[in-house]
């Protein structure tokens, strides 16, 4: 009998286990069980073979229809087996050279299960030397007239040499012999969703005798990947829950108290709340770890900015975590300007309550860096910016309270727990996400962290209103560039945005330090919209500064900001730009979040169609930030029915972040979304998706911490232990190969 954990080899023979190991890194019962067919093909019905594409691999069923025997043309000795296999509508050419004894398999009326590659040949689609499977051979008489196989034949995901059917056969031998299985998904959960048992579904989903029990069978085995998931997440929540935090409650006549009267705004309702909940949280003597997120512009720097006094007020520090530079710099800078005299202890005309920002990046000097090193350790700096340089070994603090993440997408788990581990006790956490993310995303992704959302944008806030402009209509690129020469002229300024920095050795240089990188669809575009690989080159800041400056923004200011430039260069442009002696800005992603001039008015993105959604979306914040009404241009010259041009439409529809937020993730692998294997052969997420799955993965978090909150450590469900178990060490391998 075969149990869960047992080594293939031990039921499938050695060379089976050999090529399942090979090609898909299965290597016992279970993972093999857990490969599920990607779809299935009805007995009965042939594949429609017109639909084939060149170049593609397939595994069609179909019947011969024709065999010709022939001679090799042009005098090369041997002879050619061509057999026509036939859908009923379309057919298909093989091709076997010197193998005649196929004959006997391949006979007229014959239905088999056809693989290979399609390739042309004579003008005509053709698999040549293709594998099959004969279909009459494919079940034993005792498993038909068990009825067991019904109508339904699995196709699995295969790669190399490997066969569906050789797939399919190991995993009947499985299915024959399989032990009594203990269940993971508790038999009250089953009973309450109507799911059916594991044995069942298991069987279900490989061997269905409809595709009704091969839906059951699916909703619950995605069920289990929703409950593994959600109940280790209840544990990591629990646990976190469970840790001591120093209180930092508030004071009624500190630093926060002295920053809320020199305001120059009020705060939003939003803003109040969250920050209301926030001081409870971090007054508390477990550690808060909360999730922030609200749409570009709600002003989430100021919340998270008021409870970083408050622990300043209660005697800690707070680390506030940027994911690059010009971020990073741009904090401190926003941070100094909203504390005035709050901030610049030390210094002449500083305020009694007063406290010091200090930037740690990668590029300090020397003598800096060691002065805001000691100004961390020795507590004197109250808050702390800086980049992922600050999870560095050697950056200590004195009495780290609250740690700050900001634009999450950047930071993973692993280092979230490095900043974590910098106080002697665990700090407080607050997470920012740069983007609305749909509900799916927080209850997984983030599934450790409570959220909070702010919802409305500060008053008074202009519209930005977003076009798509086509570049090969003259007339319309006049208007986008008299529409920048206008706002300039009307004391505001202008970003171009660029794909591309433009020499080559920099835009590699600028993928791989994830600089100007992204989660979303790589700048190119071609990963996700299919779009014929060989397209020109992107719109790059070296080559369109000068074409700019000598053309339609002659007589402007205008300057170029990218990764490839220097910390310092950098921050000098910026602030240039944000001190108004920069007109127009033509810069890279570099810009893409948290940047925050107010007096920008119009954006123009070039070559838009190369960004995914999100980050479009996170680029048009920039602008409109004042109270000036803004514009966004989005320049690309794709057809109009290309899913590029149809991304830009939707970004130009909507400023509503979570509606753009959903689309995003229509657009993307569900792996890529929770940082799977980029294969996703192995990662633990193969049926349940984000998009379409929310209301399943809701009941299961709700069940998962039902089921935690009475028995954290799962004594009493060994199985659904072990299911997490293996799943955290499926992401350990994942997370060590990648490193
Ligand atoms: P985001 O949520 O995108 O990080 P920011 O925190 O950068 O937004 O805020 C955007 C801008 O709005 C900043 O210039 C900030 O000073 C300003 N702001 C924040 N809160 C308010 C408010 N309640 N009223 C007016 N302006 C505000
Ligand atoms: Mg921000």
């Amino acid at each position: 009998m075969a149990a869960l954990d047992d080594p293939l080899r031990r039921h499938i023979g050695d060379r089976s286990a050999k090529a399942l190991a090979g090609a898909l890194g299965l290597r016992t019962v279970g993972e093999l069980l857990r490969h599920y067919p990607r779809r299935y093909v009805e007995r009965g019905e042939l594949t429609d073979l017109a639909t084939l594409a060149v170049g593609e691999d397939v595994t069609v069923l179909a019947e011969v229809q024709s065999v010709l025997h022939r001679k090799n043309q042009s005098g090369r000795p041997g002879f050619r087996l061509e057999v026509t296999i036939g859908d009923g509508r379309g057919t298909l050419l093989l091709t076997f050279f010197n193998q005649a004894w196929r004959q006997r398999d391949l006979v007229k009326g014959r239905r088999a299960l056809f693989a290979g590659k399609v390739s042309v040949f004579n003008g005509k689609r053709q698999l040549a030397h293709p594998d099959y499977e004969l279909l009459d051979g494919l079940d034993d008489p005792a498993t038909v007239a068990a009825g067991f196989i019904g109508a339904l034949l699995p196709v699995y995901p295969v790669s190399g040499k490997l066969r569906s059917w050789t797939v399919h056969r190991c995993v009947r031998i499985l299915l024959d012999t399989l032990d009594d299985l203990d269940d993971p998904l508790p038999a009250a959960v089953r009973a309450r969703h109507s799911l059916p048992d594991l044995r069942a579904a298991l069987i279900g989903i490989h061997r269905p005798a409809t595709r009704a029990d091969a839906g059951r069978a699916k909703l619950r085995l995605k069920w289990d990947e929703a409950f593994a998931l959600q109940a280790t997440l209840a544990q990591r929540r629990a646990a976190a829950g469970r840790l001591p935090a120093t209180p930092r409650p508030g004071r009624a006549d500190g630093l926060l108290a002295a920053f809320d009267a020199r305001l120059p705004f009020a705060l939003t309702g939003g803003q109040r709340e969250v920050g209301e909940l926030l001081a409870r949280e971090i007054a508390a003597d477990h550690p808060m770890h909360r999730l922030l997120q609200g749409e570009v512009g709600s002003g989430k720097t100021v919340v998270a900015l008021r409870a970083m006094l408050a622990v300043v007020d209660a005697g800690g520090q707070a680390a506030l975590l940027a994911p690059t530079e010009v971020l990073a710099t741009q904090h401190l800078r926003s941070l100094r300007n909203l504390l005035g005299p709050l901030g610049c202890a030390g210094e002449l005309g500083a305020a009694d309550v007063a406290t010091r920002v200090a930037l740690i990046t990668g590029s300090l000097g020397a003598a800096v860096r060691r002065q805001a090193l000691a100004d961390a350790t020795a507590g004197q700096a109250g808050i702390v910016v800086g980049t992922h340089a600050l999870l560095e070994e050697g950056v200590g603090f004195a009495d780290l309270g609250l740690v700050v993440i900001d634009e999450q997408h950047r930071f993973g788990v692993e280092q979230r727990d490095a900043l974590r581990a910098k106080g002697d006790r665990p700090p407080h956490v607050l997470v920012m996400t740069a983007t609305p993310i749909p509900r799916t995303v927080a209850m997984t992704v983030y599934g450790d962290l409570e959220t909070s959302t702010l919802t409305e944008l500060p008053a008074g806030r202009a519209t930005t209103q977003t076009y798509v402009v086509a570049q090969s209509r003259r007339r319309w690129m006049d208007g986008v560039w008299r529409r920048v020469r206008d706002e300039v002229a009307a004391g505001h300024q202008a970003f171009v945005v660029c794909p591309r920095i433009g020499d080559a050795a920099a835009d590699e240089d600028a993928t791989a330090a994830g600089e100007d990188a992204d989660l979303d669809p790589p700048a190119n575009g071609d990963a996700t919209d299919g779009d014929p690989p060989a397209r020109p080159p992107a719109a790059a800041v070296l080559e369109q500064l000068p074409r700019l400056m000598d053309g339609p923004l002659t007589g402007l200011r205008v300057a170029g900001l990218h990764g490839r430039l220097s910390a310092e260069d950098k921050d000098a442009v910026m602030r240039r730009f944000a001190a108004g002696e920069i007109d127009v800005l033509v810069a890279t992603t570099v810009i893409e979040v948290g940047v925050d001039v107010p007096n920008a008015t119009v954006m123009v993105v070039l070559d838009a169609d190369r960004f995914g959604i999100s980050q479009l979306h996170q680029l048009r914040g920039r602008v409109g930030r004042g109270s000036a009404a803004a514009w966004c241009l989005l320049v690309a010259d794709a057809g109009e029915t290309t899913p590029g041009w149809e991304r830009l439409q939707a970004v130009a529809a909507t400023t509503d972040g979570f509606e753009l937020a959903r689309a995003d993730l229509g657009q993307r692998r569900e792996g890529d979304v929770l940082g799977a294997a980029q294969s996703g052969r192995r990662s633990h997420v193969r049926l349940l998706s984000l998009l379409r799955d929310e209301d399943l993965i809701r009941s299961a978090r709700d069940e998962a911490s039902a089921v935690v909150a009475v028995d954290p450590d799962l004594t009493a469900h060994p199985a659904l232990a072990a299911a997490i178990a293996n799943m955290l060490d499926e992401d350990r391998a994942e997370y060590l190969e990648k490193a």
